[in-house]
């Protein structure tokens, strides 16, 4: 029997890469797409040998085809606010025309499509904890912008190929998530405490740390997404971990975790930056029986030996290049 076949676009990224690990444990040929602004080879680097894997480095804005594919996860797209602010044209391109792109590809082969949404969805969230329902509270104009609205078009855009070209679609809003494979300086909260606090540099919290964020560790948020990939639900579904942190006691956490004696310094809060955000997982409980298993403490203690590593390969490439421009 012919195996079935995947294409991830992002493949190269944070989740798109440990989804293509997902899908071959599931039987799935993959073939990943990435044109490398945010993503990293290195993701991908064990998969090499992998006989049902392939990888091609493209950029999906411009139209494209791979083949017969009997599904289409559509991961392309910087998440970080600091890449999407620094790549602002580039994100709104790749949730617009890459998205479009990406779900001809599955309405050419009749294949299933996912588009990987988001929280930011909801913006700076009136509704507290954010159900599907939810329309959410954005800024169409300010500096987030430019990510909250290519998704918020990116799921238009799949919503109007289930309806109007019967393309089978599936819609999770992934809340923050992490773990191995994040960059150190990719600028997200996790990241970025685990690079400070493992190099003892103070940690910048952001306003006065109050405003809250909801983590999910990579493997039940990647659990989360296959279950959905094969349930029948076209409508959004909140896939995160609905325990609460202010950034303050997640900074805390990451001292905590690293045995670190960083110290916290505030610096001012980033404009439009939300003050909450808790998914309501009910509909994800019930539709797919899927929670998340592994809480903040014991995600950070998973990621520790991979931010350790990333950290002292960073300072190893820093200093090289210190010693080559003579300084
Ligand atoms: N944040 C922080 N210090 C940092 C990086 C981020 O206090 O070094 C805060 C940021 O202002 C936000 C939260 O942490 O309130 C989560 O930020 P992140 O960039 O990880 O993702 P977001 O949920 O805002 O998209």
């Amino acid at each position: 029997m012919t195996k079935l076949r995947a294409l991830v676009t992002g493949g190269a990224g944070f989740l798109g890469s440990h989804l293509c690990d997902a899908l071959l444990a599931n039987g799935y040929s993959v073939i990943a797409l990435d044109n490398l602004l945010t993503g990293r080879l290195d993701n991908l680097a064990h998969l090499h040998a992998e006989p049902g894997f392939e990888f091609q480095q493209r950029d999906i804005c411009e139209a494209f085809d791979v083949g017969r594919v009997d599904y289409v996860f559509n991961f392309a797209c910087p998440a970080s606010p600091v890449d999407y602010m620094e790549h602002g044209v580039e994100t709104l391109r790749v949730g617009s025309a890459g998205t479009l792109n990406a779900l001809e590809v599955a309405r050419k082969h009749g294949a299933r499509f996912m588009e990987a949404s988001t929280s930011e969805c909801y913006g700076d969230p009136l509704q507290h904890p954010q159900t599907e329902t939810y329309w959410g509270n954005v800024n169409p104009i300010g500096p987030r912008s430019v990510y909250d609205e290519a998704k918020r078009f990116s799921e238009a855009a799949t919503m109007a190929y289930q309806r109007y070209y019967h393309v089978d679609t599936r819609l999770p809003r992934i809340f923050n998530t992490y773990g191995p494979r994040m960059q150190v300086k990719d600028g997200r909260v996790i990241p970025n405490f685990m690079d400070q606090a493992l190099r003892g540099e103070d940690l910048t919290v952001y306003g006065d740390g109050s405003q809250t964020r909801s983590f999910c560790y990579v493997s039940d948020e990647i659990e989360g997404l296959m279950r959905l990939a094969h349930a029948t639900e076209h409508d959004p579904v909140n896939i995160g971990n609905p325990g609460e942190f202010t950034i303050l006691e997640c900074a805390e956490k990451v001292l905590q975790v690293t045995g670190s004696k960083s110290r916290i310094r505030l610096e001012p809060l980033p404009q439009d930056d939300p003050k909450q955000r808790c998914p309501d997982i009910a509909k994800a409980k019930t539709l797919l029986g899927w929670e998340p298993r592994i809480d903040l403490e014991t995600g950070l203690k998973l990621s520790l030996d991979y931010f350790r590593k990333a950290v002292r390969e960073r300072s190893a490439q820093e200093s090289t290049s210190r010693k080559t421009s003579g300084d």
